[in-house]
């Protein structure tokens, strides 16, 4: 049948997905699936056939979501357009309104807001509370207590969390346990497998990798994860197919990434420690046999000059987000602790001084020079 200009110009692509096996998967740009005919689609609400629309799922977002659960050992995840909402998805799985959560105080400042400001509002009751002593924790516990929540490694004060006392705490009270994994990644640390219910990612982080894609990942028991998984669709938190993805090739390389970035801290933590008059304040110590991640953080003290420091620091970026390929740095008291109370800002050990060093894949000689640079430059 011959076609006319109009349906030519829609129509000309050949369809060579089936002749011409592409070696990476391609990325599936589309909003919906099509169908040969009823029949056929009567399939995909059988069961028998995985996609319908991209709100719902899409071959790239999966593939994600189900490769960060592989990784943690967990039967079920996946993917949302950011950290936030599968935290937000995850969270609403385990609490309802008129339910309680505990979380510690030392949260990242994204998730602290999420819960001050959104939960308590729509009727979710929120504990903060010093996860550094586990009494401070049993205190806090209601009889409508449904859902722990913690980071595995917190920010920026690096402190690892003992998941195991939490899981523990979980069963003995009939509450689930949430993990933040964002900063340990799979590579250090699995919840899953320490008994945790749900673990949560930015991939926007260590598992996209490149600093080119914002997402979440979700992953946990396969009935929580199905609840989850409702609440991303009807708020349609959905990943964008480019975006999973990317955050896919990403997460193929992540133990090449880690293994080096994670070298790469402890030689620049021990250079600080031994080497200049700057303490290393922060380093998540026994996070896990395989390293302690790639994250430093450290004190400038009194001998130099904060600004000059930043201002010296050459290709090593400014940046308030972390775990690219590069190495940056960022400032605690003026990005992610701005709004933070003073008083409560100097109790977490937050000074004036504090810098957040995402450790990238560089040679480390070149690290630790453009440090020791940077540090002669700011001496006062
Ligand atoms: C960045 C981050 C988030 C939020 O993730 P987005 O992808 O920015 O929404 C949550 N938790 C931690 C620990 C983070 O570092």
């Amino acid at each position: 049948m011959k076609r006319r200009f109009d349906t030519k110009a829609v129509h000309f692509q050949r369809d060579d997905g089936e002749k011409n096996k592409s070696k990476t998967k391609p990325i599936f740009q589309t909003s919906a699936f099509s169908f040969n005919d009823l029949d056929d689609m009567e399939q995909y609400f059988q069961g028998e056939k995985d996609h319908l629309y991209s709100r719902y799922s899409n071959p790239n977002t999966v593939d994600l979501g189900y490769g960060v659960a592989q990784l943690e050992g967990a039967p079920a995840g996946i993917a949302t357009s950011s950290g936030m909402s599968a935290i937000l998805v995850g969270v609403l799985s385990a609490a309802s309104p008129g339910e309680h959560i505990i979380v510690p105080q030392d949260l990242y400042g994204g998730t602290y807001q999420l819960f001050q400001q959104e939960l308590q509002e729509w009727g979710i009751e929120v504990s903060v509370v010093d996860f550094k002593d586990v009494k401070n924790i049993e205190a806090a516990i209601q009889s409508n207590t449904k859902l722990l929540y913690a980071e595995a490694v917190t920010n920026p004060l690096l402190r690892v969390e003992n998941i195991e006392v939490l899981v523990e705490l979980g069963k003995k009270h009939n509450f689930l346990v949430m993990i933040d994994n964002t900063f340990a990644t799979p590579y250090f640390c699995q919840p899953y497998l320490k008994g945790a219910d749900m673990a949560v990612h930015s991939a926007t982080k260590y598992i996209g990798g490149h600093s080119d894609v914002t997402a979440g990942v979700l992953t946990g028991h396969e009935n929580l994860i199905a609840k989850a998984k409702r609440k991303m669709i009807n708020i349609g938190a959905n990943l964008s197919p480019f975006e999973g993805w990317l955050a896919c090739r990403g997460l193929k390389t992540l133990s090449v990434r880690m293994e080096k970035q994670a070298g790469n801290a402890a030689k620049l933590a021990q250079w600080f420690d031994q080497e200049t008059d700057v303490s290393v304040v922060y380093y998540p110590v026994q996070l896990s046999e395989k390293g302690n991640g790639a994250m430093v953080s450290i004190d400038l003290g009194e001998k130099y000059d904060v600004n000059t420091f930043f201002r010296s620091l050459g290709w090593i970026k400014i940046v308030p987000t972390l775990a690219g390929v590069e190495t940056t740095v960022s400032y605690p008291l003026n990005t992610s602790h701005r709004t933070v109370p003073d008083n409560i800002r100097k109790k977490l050990g937050i000074t004036e001084g504090t810098a957040r060093i995402s450790v990238g894949i560089e040679d480390p000689e070149d690290i630790i020079e453009r440090f020791s640079e940077a540090l002669s430059q700011a001496a006062i």
